[in-house]
């Protein structure tokens, strides 16, 4: 048998289908929220997104149905209570429940502690953390009650690494990730699994005018999209553990 027979065989002994499952991608219109709703589609599932402009969200969802799959798109603020209870039982009317929900909406800012105004710190925290906390907060019971569910949390290099002057942007990506470790214990035993993805440049709206980043360099919002179906589609059983670094292999940035 070779390599890829074997290949194929393991891949067709653990199938975990994505057809018809029904997800959430918060930040859908952009960036890498764009590339993994587009491969939520191609993988067949029905897809929801959500973010702050229409237009965005509007040529997603039209790529989504191009493909034959079904899609919405909801104008919401993460980080407000009632965008998001309304994103969620839009959802659920719509579709049934919530199978997967990729928290993916998210600001950055740099500037030293000193600099940092407290406008900033509270609008970094609210759509960084309080978002994914508040969509986690909202399909947890249904996935509790069905027991099973998959919930995926961006956050970034930056929740590994203290850079100086990231301190905003680097806290709410740390606090993310130890928030996901917190949903996982709390809901294993409901078959809920939790990753976190941490990563390094990708070229999207949010870093496309870095001063000294070398877009050639960095990794496409695809790349991210990729390592998503991947973790959704092992087999139940299977718990990798958070958080998932993925980087360039070369320094994406202009050395000085
Ligand atoms: P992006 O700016 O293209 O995407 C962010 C999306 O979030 C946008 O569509 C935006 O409209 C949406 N959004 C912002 N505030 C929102 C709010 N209050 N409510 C709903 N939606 C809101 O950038 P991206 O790079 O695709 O960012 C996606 C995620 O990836 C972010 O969480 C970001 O921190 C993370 N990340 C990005 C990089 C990078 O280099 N681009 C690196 C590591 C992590």
């Amino acid at each position: 048998m070779s390599e890829q027979e074997v290949g194929v065989q393991i891949l067709s002994r653990h199938p975990v289908d994505l057809e018809n499952k029904v997800a959430i991608v918060t930040g859908g219109g952009t960036g890498i929220g764009r590339a993994t709703a587009i491969a939520l589609a191609f993988a067949g599932a029905r897809v929801a997104i959500c973010g702050r402009r229409a237009d965005r969200l509007d040529e997603v969802v039209s790529s989504v149905r191009a493909m034959g799959a079904a899609g919405i798109g909801l104008v919401a603020d993460v980080s407000v209570d009632k965008d998001v209870e309304r994103v969620v039982r839009s959802v659920i009317d719509r579709f049934g429940r919530v199978d997967i929900l990729v928290n993916n909406a998210g600001i950055s800012a740099s500037g030293f502690i000193h600099e940092i105004t407290s406008e900033t710190w509270d609008r970094i925290m609210a759509i960084n953390l309080r978002g994914p906390f508040l969509m986690t907060r909202a399909v947890l019971p249904g996935m509790r009650e069905r027991r099973c569910g998959h919930i995926i949390n961006i956050s970034s290099e930056s929740g590994l690494e203290y850079y100086q002057g990231d301190a905003a942007y680097g806290t709410s990506k740390h606090a993310l990730n130890a928030f996901s470790e917190y949903i996982q214990r709390e809901n294993q035993d409901f078959n809920i699994r939790v990753n976190t993805i941490c990563p390094g440049m990708v070229v999207t709206e949010m870093s496309e005018n870095e001063v000294g980043l070398q877009h050639e360099k960095c990794l496409l919002p695809e790349d991210i999209a990729d390592l998503v179906i991947f973790l959704l589609t092992r087999r139940p059983n299977i718990k990798i553990g958070t958080p998932i670094l993925i980087q360039t292999m070369l320094n994406p940035w202009v050395s000085t």
